[in-house]
C-alpha cells in the first residue's frame, strides 16, 4: 500500500514537473516549408526557455543565404519538415538569464549558422566551433543540450540560446543590412584573412552573388585587385561600383583571355556546377583557391588528385563560415568600415518568401533578401 502510495506521487510530481517545463517554453511563430515544395506558410511552435546562461532574442531582421534554398529543396541530404530556415539573424535582446554577462535587455544581437558546441575539442578550444562534431546548428539540426529538441531558425520572432553564441552588434550599426554578415560576411571574411590578402594582391571572386559581393568588398578594402566572375552581364556595373578592376562573364570567352597563371588567391561562392581547373589555372605558382560555394550532392564538380600535380604547387582548400571570435572580429570591422551587404527588405509573408526563393534560383536578387521580421503580425 506504502509503496502504491508513493509510485502515485512519483507519478503526481512527474506530471506537474512537465508541465511546469512545457509551461516555461516560449511560444514562437514564423515561416516554414513542410515539404521541400519550398512553399512557405505561416508556422507556430515553442522555443525552450531562457536558461542561466541564455538570452532570448526579439528578431528584427532575416537574410536568405542561397544555402537556406539548398536545405529546402535538400539538395545535399534528407531533411525534417516542418523546417524554418534562416541562419542570418539580426535582433534585440529581450530577456537575459541570470549568469549573463555579455548582453542586458535592449542591446542588439546577431546569430549565424551555429547556436552551441561541445566546448571541449580541439576545434572548440581553438574558437573554430563551426568544425566541431557536436555543433548544434540554428537550424535543421537538434540539440544535444535542449533534450535534443530540433532547432528552427531565423524566419521567425524570436530565438533563444546561450550568450557565448550571439554575437554583439554595435549600436550603430545599420542594423537592417546586419543580418547578412553573419554567414555572407564571415564565410568570405574567414578565409580573405586566414590567406593574409593584402594591397596589391591580384585576387577573384567567383560567383558574385550574396557571399561574392562581400568578398569584393573586403579584398577592395584590404587593397587587393579584385576580379570579379559570374554568368550574366547583369552585373558588370555593380563590380565595377563596388571596387572591383575587372568582371568576367565566364559565358564570354573573350572575357577570359590572358588570365592565367595572374592571381594569388580566387575564392569561390559558385553554388552551381562549374569547371574548377578554370579557376586554378588562373593561379599563380603557390596561389591558393578557396571553395566556399557548395553546389547541390549531386552536381558537386570534383578534382582529379593527378591536377593537383600537374597545377604545381597551387592549392585548393575548403572554408566553412568562421568561428564565434571571429564573426564577432568580422562584424566590429565590417561596421567600423561600413562594409555591409546590398539588401531587399521584403515583407515577413509566406508568398514573399516563396518569391524571394524563386529569384535567388533565377539570379534576379542584387545581392540579399533580408525578411523584416519586426514587422510580423
Ligand atoms: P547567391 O545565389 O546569392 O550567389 C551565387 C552567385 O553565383 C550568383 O551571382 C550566381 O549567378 C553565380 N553563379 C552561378 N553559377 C555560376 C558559375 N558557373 N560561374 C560563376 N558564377 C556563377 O548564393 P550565396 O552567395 O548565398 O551562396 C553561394 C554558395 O555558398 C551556396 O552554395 C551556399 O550554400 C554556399 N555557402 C557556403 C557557406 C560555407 O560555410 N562554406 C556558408 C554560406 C553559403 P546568378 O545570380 O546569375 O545565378
Amino acid at each position: 500500500m506504502k509503496r502504491i502510495f508513493s509510485m502515485t506521487l512519483l507519478l503526481v510530481f512527474a506530471f506537474f514537473a512537465t508541465s511546469i517545463a512545457q509551461e516555461k517554453r516560449i511560444p514562437a511563430k514564423g515561416f516554414a516549408v513542410f515539404s521541400g515544395d519550398g512553399q512557405f506558410k505561416p508556422y507556430e511552435f515553442t522555443r525552450h526557455a531562457v536558461g542561466d546562461n541564455d538570452i532570448e532574442i526579439k528578431i528584427l531582421y532575416a537574410g536568405i543565404c542561397h544555402s537556406d534554398l539548398h536545405h529546402v529543396r535538400q539538395d545535399w541530404f534528407k531533411e525534417e519538415f516542418p523546417m524554418v530556415p534562416g541562419h542570418e539573424i539580426a535582433g534585440k535582446v529581450i530577456k537575459v538569464g541570470k549568469n549573463v554577462t555579455k548582453f542586458n535587455v535592449g542591446d542588439l544581437a546577431g546569430v549565424g549558422c551555429m547556436i552551441n558546441s561541445c566546448g571541449e575539442c580541439d576545434a572548440c578550444k581553438e574558437n573554430r566551433e563551426q568544425y566541431c562534431k557536436g555543433v548544434v546548428m540554428t537550424y535543421h539540426g537538434h540539440d544535444q543540450f535542449q533534450n535534443n529538441e530540433k532547432t528552427q531558425g531565423g524566419y521567425s520572432n524570436n530565438i533563444v540560446l546561450t550568450e557565448k553564441f550571439a554575437i554583439k552588434i554595435p549600436a550603430n550599426a545599420k542594423i537592417e543590412k546586419v543580418a547578412p554578415l553573419l554567414c555572407a560576411g564571415i564565410t568570405t571574411y574567414s578565409p580573405i584573412r586566414a590567406v593574409g590578402v593584402k594591397k596589391g594582391d591580384k585576387v577573384g571572386v567567383a560567383g558574385f552573388g550574396g557571399l561574392g559581393h562581400m568578398a569584393v568588398q573586403y579584398m577592395v578594402a584590404l587593397g587587393a585587385e579584385v576580379t570579379v566572375f559570374d554568368i550574366t552581364e547583369d552585373k558588370r556595373a555593380d563590380a565595377k561600383r563596388l571596387g572591383a578592376v575587372r568582371y568576367v562573364n565566364v559565358n564570354n570567352p573573350e572575357d577570359l583571355k590572358g588570365l592565367d597563371n595572374t592571381m594569388s588567391f580566387i575564392i569561390s561562392t559558385i553554388p552551381a556546377s562549374y569547371d574548377p581547373y578554370m579557376y586554378m589555372k588562373m593561379l599563380n605558382l603557390d596561389g591558393q583557391l578557396c571553395i566556399v560555394g557548395l553546389p547541390a550532392t549531386a552536381k558537386a564538380p570534383s578534382i582529379r588528385i593527378d591536377k593537383f600535380v600537374w597545377q604545381g604547387s597551387r592549392k585548393v582548400f575548403g572554408s566553412q563560415i568562421g568561428g564565434i571570435k571571429e564573426t564577432q572580429e568580422m562584424l566590429d570591422y565590417s561596421v567600423a568600415n561600413n562594409i555591409y551587404p546590398e539588401v531587399e527588405v521584403i515583407k515577413p509573408d509566406g508568398a514573399a518568401i516563396t518569391a524571394a526563393y524563386q529569384k535567388v534560383l533565377d539570379g534576379e536578387v542584387k545581392f540579399r533578401y533580408v525578411i523584416d521580421m519586426s514587422t510580423m503580425k
